[in-house]
């Protein structure tokens, strides 16, 4: 089983953090436990500020990766993706988090591995703007699929990996507690591999709050406030013997995961390595299979790791619209739809030639926008993609159908309700302004839902 382990580097308020994460850095390099440190935009701009290259040249031993651009100041991701429209917002996230982007690479020296939420804040949009500025991966994020063993996802097309394990910032400096927080990690490893999950992300902790009692950000950003520098509280700090033991209780830990047996450690720029890549083309038979699993499923479901369900609508519709040949079909990156498609309820029914006409519409709709329609029209009908999913699973998983027959029909992959009300629950909170909206947020992430797959390893 490969395992990712995971820092959050991120305290923007108080330089003291800056030795502690050095110490932390040293000790996990020193146990070859190399890890993913996931670090603020302006954090890095804080080291280049206070000169601290020897902080930067001990991160670079591990893997970095871009834990947001400014983190919990305002306005947060999700604050500044508000209420935007979907193609705005990918604009916006991209104007946000460039400098992060740019900055780790200048002033550490590592083009990101992947962009990591902060704290709750996110959007869909962040996906397709990770792509635009070259980002080759996501963590924890607000998707995922429902079986632990495909935590390592697709959405929008950027490999994603989703978080759900560990925090160990307060147990280090506690005996007792570090024993109970280092057997939930041998626990959670042996269900993991008696599972076959073939990848865990192990989240070790925020090096500043190993000593800081108290978050920074909780103390100077929460509900929407951004505290001016020279009002900056700090938090209280626990004792030097608690800082003593502490590292012992790191080393343990790194050296426990480091030589663990059937563990390898992997960082997030080696998993993004091992991503199978997406195919170049899909043959007939792999069309028709996935379309038997589509009629054979109750709702849409995003298994692939072939095609997500918005690729294998396009797929079929591309080999539909080819005559139904007996080759491959060549292969692209579909998004989903950015407007609610209709919702069909009671008996949909279309003849071939209307079937044909209605895939030759979604095809060059997807070709001409890079997504799916909402809708197509058929015999002066808007007919929605959740409807033509159906109707063309049915056509290509049984060719000789005439007419073809569907009875109700979703407007999105069941998934996409569970992973909006997930974000409608989630992304509020604490960090946010008060009054923040996120009815966007869920919408966006529901409608790319179409996009979900997992990805395959090597
Ligand atoms: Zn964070």
């Amino acid at each position: 089983m490969y395992v990712t382990l995971l820092f959050d580097v991120e305290d923007l308020t108080d330089p003291r953090a800056d030795d502690t994460t050095l110490r932390i850095a040293e000790i996990f390099t020193e146990e070859d436990a190399i890890s993913t440190m996931m670090v603020v935009g302006e954090k890095a701009r804080l080291y280049e500020k206070r000169g601290r290259h020897d902080l930067i040249q001990a991160l670079g031993q591990h893997d970095l990766a871009l834990h947001t651009n400014r983190h919990s100041m305002h306005p947060t991701v999700a604050e500044y993706l508000e209420g935007l429209g979907w193609d705005e917002g990918i604009a916006e996230a991209v104007a946000r988090e460039r400098s992060g982007v740019e900055d780790m690479e200048r002033i550490m020296g590592q083009f990101p591995s992947c962009w990591g939420r902060g704290g709750s804040t996110w959007g869909p949009q962040i996906a397709p703007a990770l792509e635009r500025l070259g980002v080759p991966a996501m963590i924890y994020t607000f998707t995922h699929l429902q079986d632990r063993r495909t935590h390592i996802h697709r959405f929008c097309g950027r490999p994603t990996y989703y978080w759900y394990f560990g925090g160990y910032d307060s147990t280090f400096s506690d005996d007792a507690a570090f024993e109970r927080g280092w057997q939930e990690v041998l626990d959670q490893i042996t269900l993991d591999q008696a599972e076959d999950v073939p990848w865990l992300s192990l989240f070790v902790c925020h090096p500043s709050t190993v000593r800081a009692r108290t978050f920074w950000d909780g103390l100077n950003y929460n509900h929407g406030v951004n505290t001016p520098p020279d009002q900056w509280r700090m938090s209280e700090y626990r004792s030097e013997a608690d800082w003593y033991t502490a590292q012992r209780n790191l080393r343990r830990f790194a050296r426990g995961i480091a030589n663990m047996p059937g563990v390898q450690l992997r960082t997030i720029r080696q998993m993004n390595e091992m991503i199978a890549p997406e195919p170049t083309e899909v043959a007939a038979a792999d069309l028709q299979r996935l379309a038997q699993q589509a009629v054979a499923a109750p709702v849409i479901r995003p298994d692939g790791p072939l095609a997500s369900p918005a690729e294998a609508l396009y797929l079929w519709a591309a080999w539909i619209a080819a005559g139904r040949p007996e080759g491959a079909v060549p292969f692209r990156y579909v998004e989903g739809p950015v407007d609610e498609p209709p919702a069909h309820v009671g008996l949909l029914s279309l003849t071939r030639e209307q079937l044909t006409s209605a895939a030759l519409s979604l095809g060059a709709a997807v070709d001409r926008s890079g997504r799916l329609p909402a809708s197509v029209s058929v015999a002066g009908q808007a007919l929605g993609v959740g409807a033509l999913y159906r109707l063309l699973a049915a056509a290509v998983a049984d060719p000789s159908l005439d007419p073809v027959t569907v009875v109700d029909a979703p407007t999105v992959p069941a998934l996409g309700d569970v992973l909006a009300e997930e974000v409608r629950e989630g992304v509020p909170g604490w960090m946010h302004k008060p009054d923040l909206n996120v009815s966007t947020h869920a919408a966006y992430t529901r409608l790319m839902s179409w996009t979900l797959k997992p990805a395959a390893l090597r």
